[in-house]
Formats: structure tokens, C-alpha cells, sequence
């Protein structure tokens, strides 16, 4: 199953909508003009295409096993693992000072696209790791950040992130795990945490967990909830690894998809004999993050960048998809072709309807691509540009980005594998094929990290109607300037695309004056519509960065450059304008017309 990363498609985002070499002019990032990201992108399409994308389907066939309370990964993927920490991929967007090499998330957004790509079981674990390495900079003390940073950095050893329990999903009000504070100042932890990415395995000495849990006493609900570190192994003075903690995994889930990647179910403090005779006691050592009482908050910020993650795995899943089904399009022959350009059965891809699919596959993935290239330049703006104004401007618009990045990439990579297998015909519903695995490991995307709901519901309290809809104003506004600028082109592509970006804008700002004016008085009424406005809204953004794609185009194919590319370019997001921008006035009328028909039927009638 080859993977061959979209090195051209990832360098004009790049360099003509993210804008790289503005990036590099922020204090830090003075080494990461566009030269860089070329010669990083191009090592890391390497390491990808070559370690990581043939493991993918053996991790599909064969998934990682529990044994005894000790998980075995893939054969071949600890060692991928270990060339994987080698190779510094780990480091790419961490501090210098704990030996990273200290990138912008600009790059490393399409690094970890084509991990994700090549093998979304096995990156979910840098991923995770991440978060924790994004939680610890937050909010750990220089103590915590001395003993835990290098090692996960440098990736010998990994995180996880552990916040789900049986009855608290979606739910964290519900955290049950219980922190009992000691007199050294550490805190013993008891509770059962579920489905934990990678919450146990053999391809790294030492796993950090990242535990949601109360210290006795604390208030109920979400402001009683703080954050610790627990470790696998405990971790001595000089940094050599000591006793096992009480924290053991007791199972692991047979999933639809994803299925190399382990999904532990972790017993904190289960009073094990292993624990006693270590001497720690019953109970898992943990130390405290921050505050006590103030773990939600840390945890969103960790969750804000998994949840931009999870939206760049929905893109590099659908990317592979689009590759296998463009090879599969282009060797199956069946039927003549209905302009009757060949006089007998013709490789599929020559049927309009395949090449409807296989544009929508395309447009989709290049427009959701686009959007997340340039939220991760507002987002290295928002953290790093010496103007303050420019900050916040920044960092709301990336606010406001990443529910529509995490779901509405999510939800239509499955569309897209979805086509992946209708291209395939019947073949793509046989397992051997591979087209499948996309499809089963593309649907777990809307569900974790926060499900397509909890992201609408992020984007209707806090991004919409908690500043009465500004934020969405002040983004339709910079819509407006491109549709003019777009008009001026006087292309049949651009014109077309204006008119669609007016459409979409202008449904999209009476869908913003609805939720702003309704939520509070009417909250069914508004969040019936919820999901559907943030499918209105990513569509419309994804667009908008087609459509500055498609401007970008145009004036390289003037000037000459790269000319096929370009063109492609500009009928790829003609294309996204034409058959997905027009989805936009459906959604509209639904949100505003057809909250009656979700909410009226009785209960009992379901
Ligand atoms: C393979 C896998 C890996 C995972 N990895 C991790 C991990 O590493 N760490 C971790 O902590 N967790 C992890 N999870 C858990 C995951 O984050 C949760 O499953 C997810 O948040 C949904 O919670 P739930 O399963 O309890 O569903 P529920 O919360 O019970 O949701 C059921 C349905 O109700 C809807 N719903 C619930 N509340 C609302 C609401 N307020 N408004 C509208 N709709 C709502 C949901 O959208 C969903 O459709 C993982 C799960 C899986 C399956």
C-alpha cells in the first residue's frame, strides 16, 4: 500500500496561504523560512513513505495484544518507534531547551499530516505525547518539567492523556478517580480510566500518564477536577527509571479500526502485589499539575492541540484514500465511456461520476488542508509575534478554528473514505484491498478527542455566542475582501468562486445572528442546528482558503510557474465552489427553518 506525501500541494499552502516566510520573521522561528520547511518536509516525506506507511496495513491485520497486563505493538513497530525518536521527528515543534528543535506548528502541522497518513495507529502515539509535552510547558513546575520534558521530547519515553472513565465520556463533570494528597507532597490515585490511546505498550521504556481526577474534598463538578503526572515506572533522583507504580492495564479494546493502536483500560491503585513489595504501597504515585481544582482548564489547552491533530488525521486519511482510489481509478477497466471518446471498456476513471467522486475526495482534502496550514500559522502568531494586537487577533481566529478543523475534517474524511471504497466497487468492501481500512479507521476522528456535537457545542457557547458573534463577523468580513479581489480576476473560475464565497458568507452571517440572538432564550432552537452550523461553517472556511488558493494560483499561471500544478489548483477549487460551497444554503435553511422537526416528536415516539 504506497503513500506518497503531497510535498507539492503541502509547499504551495505553505508558501502562498500560511505564508511561511512571514512566520519566520516572528522572534524564534528565524531559521524556518521556506527553504527549511522544504528540506524538513522533504526528509519527513522519507522517513514516512518508507518506515511508517508499510506498517500500516500489517497493523491492521495485526493489532497490538495484551498479554498479562503487558501490551505487545505491531511486530516492526517498536523498532519504527525507536528510528522514529532517533530521527529527533518527536522534538520537531518542541523548545530548544528541552531538545527540541523548536519549529513552528506551520511545519509541523504537515509532518504530522503525512505520520498520520502513513500510519494513524502508530502516530496516534506522538500525538499523545504531545498533548502531555503541551500540558507539562502549560502548567508544570520547573520540577516536573526537569524530570518529565527531555524524555518525552526526545520521545524515549511517551504520554497519554487519561480522562475517560465508564461513566464520564463526554461528560467530565463525572470524573470519579480519586487523589489522595501525601506528606511528601505527592498524591496516591485510585480510579478506573477507559479507552487510553497507547496507555500501555512495549515500544518505550517509560509511559507518562496525564490523569483527570479529585483530591478529596474538592468541589463537584468541573471545578473540582485537577491534573496529575503519573508515571509507569517511577522515576529516580538522578533520572534512572525505579519501581513500577500502582497503575496497570487491565485490558485492551478489539476496535473497528485504528486497530495497532492499543486502547487500554488502566486500573490506578488497584492494591497489586507488584505495588506492595515495591514498597510505593497501594495506590499510583502522582504528582500534581498546576493547582489543584484547575485541571479542566490545563487539560483544554492540551486538548485544544489534539483536537487540531485529530483534524489533521482526518486530512491525511482522507489523502490516502484519494491516492489509493486515483491508482485503482486509473487500472480498472469496465464499460465504454459515454462521449464515446473510446471505442471499448476504458479504465473507470475516464466516467464523469468517477471523476466526480474522485474530485470531491481531492477538493475536500486540499480545502481542509489549507484551512489547518493557516490556523497553524495564526497559531505560531498567536504565541509568538512581538505585537500584541496581532496576538489576539491571531489567536482568536485559531480559536475559532479548531472546533471546524476537528470536525468538520473529521466528518467529511469520511465522506471521502466512504468514496474511497464506492471507487474500488466491490472490491473496496474486501478487506485485502486496503480501501476499507481507511474507511473503519477514519470513523473513530468524530468521536474522540470530543465528539462532532462537543465541538459544535464549542463553537456555538464559546466561539459564537459568547462575544455575540464578532469573532465570526470579523472572519466574514476578510471573506468579503476576497470575494472582491477574486471578482476583479475576471475569470469564469474566479467569478464563479466569488459568487459561491458571497452565498456561503452571507448564509453563514444570518446562521451567526441566529445562534448570537438565540442561544440563551431558545437553546433547542439553536442547538438542534448545532452540528450543521459547524459543517456551514468549516465548509465555508475550507472554501475561503480555496479561494485564496485559487487567487494564488492564478498569478503563478500568469507568471508562468509550475503551470500544470497551478491549473489544477485553480479547477480543484472550482471544483470545491461549485459542488461542496453549494451544500452551504441547505444547511442554512435547515438551521433556521428546522429546529421545530428535530425537537416536536414526543419521546415516547422514538
Ligand atoms: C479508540 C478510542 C480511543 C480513545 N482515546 C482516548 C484517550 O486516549 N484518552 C481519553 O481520555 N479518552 C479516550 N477516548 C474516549 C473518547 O474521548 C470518548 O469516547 C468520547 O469523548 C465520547 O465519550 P463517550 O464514549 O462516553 O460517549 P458519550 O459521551 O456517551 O456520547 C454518546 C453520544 O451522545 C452525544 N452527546 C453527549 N453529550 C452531548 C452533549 N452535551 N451535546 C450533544 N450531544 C452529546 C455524543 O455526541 C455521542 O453522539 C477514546 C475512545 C476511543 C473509542
Amino acid at each position: 500500500m504506497i503513500y506518497t506525501a503531497p510535498l507539492k500541494d503541502m509547499l504551495f499552502d505553505l508558501k502562498h496561504l500560511a505564508n511561511i516566510d512571514a512566520v519566520a520573521q516572528i522572534p524564534g522561528f528565524e531559521d524556518a523560512g521556506f527553504d527549511t520547511a522544504q528540506a524538513v518536509l522533504e526528509e519527513c516525506a522519507k522517513f514516512n513513505e518508507g518506515v511508517l506507511a508499510p506498517l500500516n496495513w500489517e497493523g491492521d491485520k495485526n493489532p497490538s495484544s495484551w498479554h498479562d497486563g503487558v501490551v505487545m505493538a505491531t511486530p516492526g513497530f517498536k523498532e519504527a518507534y525507536q528510528q522514529f525518536a532517533q530521527g529527533g521527528w518527536q522534538g520537531l515543534q518542541h523548545p530548544v531547551d528541552f531538545g527540541g528543535q523548536g519549529l513552528p506548528k506551520t511545519i509541523g502541522a504537515f509532518c504530522g499530516e503525512m505520520q498520520q497518513s502513513a500510519n494513524m495507529s502508530f502516530a496516534l502515539c506522538p500525538l499523545l505525547s504531545d498533548g502531555a509535552i503541551e500540558a507539562l510547558l502549560t502548567a508544570g513546575s520547573d520540577e516536573l518539567k526537569a524530570v518529565y520534558l527531555q524524555k518525552l521530547v526526545s520521545g524515549e519515553w511517551t504520554g497519554t492523556m487519561n480522562l475517560t472513565e465508564p461513566q464520564a465520556g463526554s461528560d467530565l463533570a463525572m470524573v470519579r478517580t480519586r487523589a489522595e494528597p501525601q506528606a511528601d507532597g505527592s498524591y496516591k490515585l485510585f480510579g478506573t480510566k477507559i479507552f487510553i490511546t497507547w496507555g500501555e505498550h512495549n515500544m518505550a521504556e517509560n509511559i507518562v500518564h496525564l490523569v483527570l481526577a479529585r483530591v478529596q474534598g474538592a468541589p463537584q463538578g468541573v471545578k473540582g477536577i485537577s491534573l496529575f503526572v503519573v508515571p509507569k515506572f517511577m522515576v529516580k533522583a538522578d533520572g534512572s527509571l525505579g519501581v513500577r507504580n500502582d497503575v496497570h492495564c487491565v485490558s485492551i479494546e478489539h476496535k473497528m479500526g485504528i486497530k495497532a493502536s492499543p486502547t487500554a483500560v488502566l486500573q490506578f491503585g488497584d492494591g497489586m502485589e507488584s505495588a506492595k513489595e515495591n514498597g510505593t504501597g497501594p495506590g499510583a504515585v502522582g504528582y500534581l499539575v498546576g493547582q489543584e481544582n484547575r485541571g479542566l482548564e490545563y487539560m483544554f489547552i492540551m486538548m485544544n492541540a489534539a483536537r487540531f491533530g485529530v483534524g489533521v488525521q482526518g486530512i491525511a486519511i482522507a489523502e490516502r484514500a484519494y491516492q489509493k482510489a486515483v491508482r485503482f481509478a486509473r487500472e480498472r477497466v469496465q464499460s465504454r465511456p459515454v462521449d464515446g471518446s473510446i471505442q471499448a471498456s476504458a479504465p473507470i476513471i475516464h466516467h464523469p461520476d468517477v471523476k466526480r467522486m474522485l474530485m470531491t475526495m481531492r477538493s475536500v482534502t486540499e480545502g481542509c488542508r489549507a484551512l489547518a496550514s493557516v490556523s497553524a500559522a495564526a497559531y505560531d502568531a498567536a504565541h509568538g509575534h512581538p505585537d500584541a494586537e496581532v496576538r489576539k487577533q491571531n489567536q482568536a481566529f485559531y480559536e475559532f478554528m479548531v472546533p471546524l478543523i476537528k470536525g468538520y475534517s473529521t466528518e467529511m474524511s469520511l465522506e471521502v473514505t466512504s468514496l474511497g471504497v464506492q471507487v474500488h466497487g466491490g472490491m473496496g468492501f474486501i478487506e485485502e484491498t486496503g480501501a476499507a481500512q481507511y474507511y473503519r479507521d477514519a470513523k473513530i476522528l468524530t468521536i474522540y478527542e470530543g465528539t462532532t456535537a462537543i465541538q459544535a457545542n464549542d463553537l456555538v457557547g464559546r466561539k459564537t455566542a459568547r462575544d455575540g458573534g464578532q469573532t465570526a463577523k470579523a472572519l466574514a468580513a476578510q471573506i468579503a475582501a476576497t470575494e472582491s479581489q477574486l471578482e476583479k480576476s475576471g475569470t469564469v473560475a474566479g467569478r464563479s468562486m466569488a459568487q459561491r464565497l458571497k452565498t456561503g458568507r452571507e448564509a453563514f452571517i444570518e446562521v451567526v445572528d441566529f445562534v448570537a440572538g438565540n442561544t440563551k432564550a431558545s437553546p433547542n432552537a439553536v442547538y438542534a442546528g448545532s452540528v450543521p452550523y459547524l459543517m456551514l461553517a468549516g465548509n465555508l472556511m475550507a472554501g475561503w482558503q480555496m479561494a485564496r488558493a485559487m487567487q494564488a494560483a492564478q498569478e503563478q499561471l500568469a507568471a508562468g510557474v509550475d503551470t500544470d500544478f497551478m491549473q489544477a489548483k485553480i479547477t480543484t477549487a472550482q471544483f470545491y465552489a461549485e459542488h461542496i460551497m453549494s451544500r452551504i444554503p441547505g444547511l442554512r435553511d435547515s438551521i433556521l427553518l428546522g429546529a421545530d422537526s428535530v425537537m416536536s416528536l414526543a419521546l415516547e415516539a422514538f
